[in-house]
């Protein structure tokens, strides 16, 4: 399963965090109980977590059989569940399904009705004749009126008359029982059959091969699907609609895409890479495609961005790419070679519990990396890692710390956050690090081949590691995935020239070490460090680099290194390959930075130096990476350099940033036009209201220029404000279009303008319903931005608003109108949300509204004081930047 990326960036608003606020006990407000903080995070564990296990096993489940009718119109369908049991031992006389809200009917063996009871969350049969020796089979009919979960109708409405007539489901992680009675946990493997009665002109589409579509009467179709391997309940799917089937074909399996009529050459532009990518997974995982077809289906108001339903993937219709979105293709074609990875690791080999779904999140997580490596080459693909990375550690540190493997929470769904993915995926390359390529594959192909059609728990993957390669990986496991967190390296290097000695001192900052062994945080890791020299001569642009390596073995809070060498290195590297989940802070000579900024053969290391660069500041540092940003080769360094020159404040970046913004590469050029709008000056307003007035070929970069022109406005350039929504309420006029990409960057532009309060009144706007979904909703988020600056009755009038929109039941709106209410500064929002977090049946909705509190709570700490501080601190900041501008000048001219 994988989040749309707009969720994620709802479901984690940037945290802003005040300079001054450790001071202020104010912060510290514990409106909940379990607000228990360990620097400035939060517990994973909400309150009413508890240990979760699968039930214990009457037996096991052969074969699951829906027969089913729908009735579109009645968003309602009817039929029969029918599971084949082989008991585990004979003499049971009760059975327990997981049934939420369906209407049983009868419950029968043979001919035999049984007596039953639900209660709305579980049936209940007493089977009048115990259970013996052989396999009984369970019929069960039923009907469901209006499902709210696991099976979805769309279709088109007042507000939206265009919208497609589509049925869908979503299984994981626990829904399945709202559209079927099921034994519903992954410990279940069964084959599986769907047969389901259609309107004529629609299609349906299921796991497994098709047995039959027949005309049933005038008006009708039905669709018989058969899945021969055996599956757990929660990939069991079903999609309809009236799709364009796409067909390719992979090794003679066929490959099939589907899409709305009509965005037949998107459906090809944007899933077109998949039969390259069953090739390269089969042969990653040693395992060719497992199943008779692979079908995609793209699917309209879809609530994540994909679900690895088996050999059966339904992906949100957003990820569909026009001619000009191609050129940001990346986010697509991960989430196709994402979904693609499930069908091994998830939907062949199935994880037990749901607190071992880090094995198939990870790994799916970690084939976007491979696909990434294998597609663009090396550098995007530790590029690509290294931004996995920084999403963990991003929610480690302001969200909350916890182990990868938990069993402790309220629902399930909540252990799908950025540990379990990102995390999930650095663990897996870390493996592969430890191992080298050939024992990391030869691991892989060993778990993937024992355990295929099985179920997994983590200590498999360790036993793979070790029947393939002799190597026990356990301290890794106990260290990165059992317990929570990673090491913060300090790292300082010097050279001693009186006796050509190198030192390098490497601190763990995490440890402490007053605590015992099982508390004190420390880790114990090989890591290989280098020495760099260039050869050839000096200036010439194509230095040749050869590296000294060593292997230093870091297992105490503070240790140093003397290394005896012949001559002075150009640079020094910690971490060559950078395969280590860390986080890493260097203390070089600036020297030795500016070297490897510029010949470290790992862009990762480069990126470092960068960082660390940036850190020293001054014209030296501000002319190095502006060099990085004009000449590096890989864009992804230059997408860092932008972002190292953004916190230079000398105006000489800004030339650099500006220099930027003509890059060949679209990624490099949005990250110039951010980094510009920390500059509030003229030259820096005209060149990103060019780019935001005239356009750029890629929709992100042109986005990016009309969003930041909005909080570039106040200050020195207040007067430009009437000009920006002039030329805002113009994009909102003109620019409809792919996934409302640029529109969404008006709207976010808006927010902000939190003193402007037309800003907040074109937002409103934008929430009615009529506008399409993905504007809506950002114009929904919007408003809690928006409110933070405006008079006391236009908060009440947004706090109103977002009430009534609280009110709606569609999963994607509920989060949006969480995520307004939690960058609220007002009490009132806490009100809101608290209905929201008890009145709404998704636990996800319920988590998101639980924290936004928290983050009101701490939003009311932040008063009118601290906040005219920051302001005057952003004065001071402007003025110093432009002394320093000035003087630097001056010192070059002298
Ligand atoms: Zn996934």
């Amino acid at each position: 399963m994988r989040y749309p990326s707009i969720l994620w960036k709802s479901y984690f608003p940037r945290v802003i965090t005040l300079a001054l606020s450790s001071s202020l006990p104010l912060l510290r407000m514990n409106y909940f109980s379990f607000d228990a903080e360990e620097n400035g995070r939060k517990s994973f564990e909400l309150p009413g977590a508890t240990p979760h296990y699968n039930p214990d096993r009457p037996g096991q489940v052969q074969h699951i059989f829906l027969d089913l009718a729908l009735d579109i119109p009645k968003q309602s369908f009817a039929g029969t569940c029918t599971i084949t049991l082989q008991p585990i031992q004979s003499g049971i006389d009760r059975l327990t399904l997981d049934a939420v809200d369906l209407n049983i009917e009868s419950v029968r063996v043979g001919e035999v009705a049984q007596p039953f009871d639900c209660d709305g969350q579980q049936l209940q049969i007493q089977l009048l004749e115990p259970t013996g020796e052989d396999p009984l089979q369970l019929a069960i009919a039923y009907s469901v009126n209006n499902p709210q979960r696991g099976l979805y109708f769309v279709g088109p409405d007042e507000h939206y008359p265009d919208k497609p007539t589509q049925v869908w489901t979503q299984g994981e992680d626990e829904d399945s029982r709202f559209w079927f009675p099921c034994f519903d946990y992954p410990g279940q493997l069964a084959t599986s059959e769907i047969r389901v009665k259609v309107p004529k002109d629609l299609m349906a589409i299921s796991n497994g091969e098709l047995v039959s579509a027949k005309k049933a009467g005038k008006n009708y179709k039905i669709y018989h699907w058969h899945q021969k391997q055996v599956h757990p309940t929660y990939l069991m799917t079903l999609a309809v609609g009236d799709f364009a089937e796409l067909k390719d074909k992979w090794n003679k399996i066929p490959v099939n895409y589907y899409v709305e009529k009509g965005r037949e050459d998107d459906g090809r532009r944007s899933m077109g890479k998949t039969p390259q990518m069953m090739a390269f997974l089969s042969q990653k995982y040693g395992y060719s495609y497992p199943y008779p077809k692979y079908a995609q289906v793209c699917v309209d108001d879809f609530i994540f961005g994909g679900m690895e339903n088996t050999s059966s993937t339904l992906l949100t219709d957003r990820c569909l790419l026009d001619e000009r979105a191609a050129l940001d293709n990346a986010r697509t074609e991960s989430l196709v070679v994402h979904e693609l990875a499930h069908q091994w690791f998830g939907d062949l080999v199935v994880i037990k519990h749901w607190s071992h779904a880090w094995i198939k999140e990870g790994a799916a997580s970690y084939s976007e990396v491979q696909w990434t490596e294998q597609e663009y080459g090396k550098d995007d693909g530790a590029y690509y890692l290294l931004n996995e990375a920084r999403n963990y550690l991003s929610e480690d540190r302001s969200r909350y710390r916890r182990p990868i493997v938990t069993n402790i929470y309220r629902e399930a769904i909540e252990l799908y956050d950025r540990h379990l993915y990102e995390k999930g995926a650095c663990v897996y390359h870390m493996i592969r690090g430890i191992l080298g390529d050939e024992l990391f594959d030869k691991a892989i192909h060993t778990f993937v081949s024992d355990n295929a059609h099985k179920t997994v728990e983590t200590i498999d993957l360790i036993r793979a590691i070790e029947k393939a390669t002799g190597r026990n990986l356990a301290f890794l496991f106990d260290r990165y995935v059992f317990r929570g967190g990673h090491p913060d390296f300090k790292v300082s290097y010097a050279w001693d020239g009186d006796s050509n000695l190198a030192k390098v001192t490497v601190k763990q900052t995490q440890a402490k070490a007053d605590k015992p062994a099982s508390e004190n945080d420390l880790f114990d890791l090989k890591i290989p460090i280098a020495f760099g020299y260039l050869k050839g001569k000096k200036g010439k642009k194509k230095q040749e680099v050869s590296q000294k390596i060593f292997h230093l073995r870091l297992d105490q809070p503070e240790q140093s290194f003397y290394f005896p060498l012949e001559k002075k290195p150009n640079f020094f590297s910690f971490d060559v390959g950078n395969y280590t989940l860390k986080t890493v802070q260097l203390e070089y000579p600036t020297d030795e930075l500016k070297a490897q900024l510029q010949s470290d053969p790992d862009p990762i290391s480069r990126i470092d130096a960068a960082i660390a660069l940036a850190k020293k500041g001054g014209l030296d540092a501000t002319n190095a990476l502006a060099g990085s940003l004009t000449n590096d080769p890989f864009w992804g360094m230059r997408v860092e350099a932008a972002k190292q020159l953004a916190k230079l404040k000398l105006n000489q970046a800004a030339d650099a940033l500006i220099a930027g913004l003509k890059d060949k590469d679209a990624r490099v050029r949005r990250a110039a036009v951010e980094g510009l709008s920390h500059f509030k000056t003229a030259d820096s307003y005209k060149a990103l209201k060019k780019i935001a007035t005239k356009g750029d070929p890629s929709y992100y970069t042109e986005a990016a220029a009309i969003r930041v022109l909005g909080g570039m406005v106040s200050g020195r350039l207040k007067e430009k404000q009437s000009e920006v929504l002039k030329l805002y309420q113009k994009v909102l006029k003109e620019r409809a279009g792919w996934n409302e990409v640029l529109r969404s960057g008006a709207i976010a532009g808006l927010s902000r303008m939190k003193t402007t309060p037309t800003a907040a009144d074109i937002i409103a706007e934008y929430t009615q319903l009529g506008v399409p979904q993905a504007l809506r909703l950002a114009a929904i988020r919007a408003l809690g931005a928006v409110s933070t600056g405006q008079t006391p009755d236009k908060v009440e009038s947004i706090l109103e608003q977002l009430e009534a929109l609280s009110g709606e039941t569609f999963f994607l709106t509920q989060v949006a109108v969480a995520s307004a209410l939690g960058q609220m500064q007002t009490a009132g929002a806490i009100a809101i949300l608290s209905a929201l977090a008890g009145q709404t049946p998704d636990g996800r909705v319920r988590r998101i509204a639980d924290e936004a509190v928290q983050k009101v709570q701490k939003n009311l700490g932040s008063d009118k004081a601290v906040k005219q501080l920051r302001e005057e601190l952003e004065q001071l900041k402007q003025e110093n930047q432009d002394l320093k501008s000035r003087l630097t000048k001056l010192e070059a001219k002298t």
